[in-house]
């Protein structure tokens, strides 16, 4: 089975660096899976998993945001955050979320709204990509 080399890159770290058959995001415009020599392009992504396929077994991260680039055997994703599944700490995403919903239901007038909404996003995206 044809391959493509997908790297995951944060500000931090390297997360990811492998061979895979297949990486599934989520794009401005919607689902994008993509195969080998899958057409170039650029594009931000959502709050959402990634989902990479690899020799029959499936891995997921967690991403935050950033950008995607397609080209015609390598794709890099330059995310803000990107945790795999298993590295994801339950309790401080259980406790991100708390506090972001606390913050949007304060209705208060120094509250950040679009910040804490977005602190919403990634709580629960790094809460259902542990649970799968
Ligand atoms: P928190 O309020 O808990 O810091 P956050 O969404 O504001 O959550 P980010 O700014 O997105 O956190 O991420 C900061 C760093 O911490 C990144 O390196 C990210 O990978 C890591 N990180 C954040 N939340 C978790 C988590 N629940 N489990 C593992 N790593 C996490």
């Amino acid at each position: 089975m044809s391959t493509l080399l997908l790297e995951i890159v944060t500000p931090e770290r390297k997360v990811y660096a492998q061979e895979v058959n297949m990486v599934s995001v989520k794009g401005a415009d919607g689902e994008l899976g993509i195969l080998p020599n899958h057409i170039p392009l650029v594009t931000p992504l959502r709050i959402a998993p990634v989902i990479v396929k690899k020799d029959g077994a499936t891995e997921e991260f967690a991403v935050s945001g950033g950008f995607i680039e397609i080209r015609k055997d390598k794709v890099v994703i330059l995310a803000e955050s990107a945790e795999l599944a298993s590295e994801i700490d339950v309790a401080r995403a259980e406790a991100a979320k708390k506090r972001a919903e606390d913050r949007l239901n304060a209705k208060a007038d120094h509250v950040d709204f679009k910040r804490a909404e977005l602190a919403l996003q990634r709580a629960i995206n790094r809460i259902n990509v542990n649970g799968k």
